[in-house]
């Protein structure tokens, strides 16, 4: 009997993901498939959702909606702050930076500049986008003692040390 995917196995997959408007945003590349322990939050939960109980071989087509992708879109991680605070640095839109904020060291990217403030948005690029997944699963196996103990697979598309 083939394997399934559920909790702790290790994973291989190729995957495609589109935006709302059908633009590709990311996939793995032939020679190098996404491997994984499953379960472990490694995938974002709606596709770690769609992919429990498949096994190898299976193909799916699945939209994981933007509440179990990347998580809603938050008005209050947009903040407006003194443009002095940047000193010297030149700040255009699109620039994105690290910034410490309540909730720790977060990415955040310059939506607007005017001459006083500047405007940083702390979402996450894909947040409040359902996103479509394309995905393969290449093989499911159980994981062995050192890939559980380390987090990760080991070998192709894994972590090779
Ligand atoms: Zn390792």
């Amino acid at each position: 009997m083939s394997e399934t995917i559920s909790q702790d196995k290790a994973v291989t997959i190729h995957y495609a993901v589109k935006n709302p408007d059908g633009v590709t945003l990311d996939q793995s590349s032939e020679e190098r498939p996404l491997a994984f322990i499953f379960g472990r939050g490694m995938l974002i939960p709606g596709l770690e959702k769609a992919l429990e109980g498949k096994s190898a071989g299976d193909e799916l087509n699945t939209v994981v909606p933007a509440a179990e992708a990347y998580g809603e879109r938050h008005d209050g991680l947009i903040q407006t702050v003194p443009k002095q605070l940047f000193g010297e640095q030149e700040v255009t839109p699109g620039m994105q930076f690290r910034a410490s904020t309540d909730n720790g060291d977060q990415s955040v990217v310059v939506v607007e500049v005017t001459d006083t403030d500047v405007t940083v948005d702390g979402n996450h690029p894909l947040a409040g986008l359902d996103l479509t997944f394309d995905v393969t699963v290449i093989e499911v196996r159980e994981a062995t003692a050192e890939e559980l103990d380390h987090g990760h697979v080991h070998g192709p598309g894994g972590h090779e040390h």
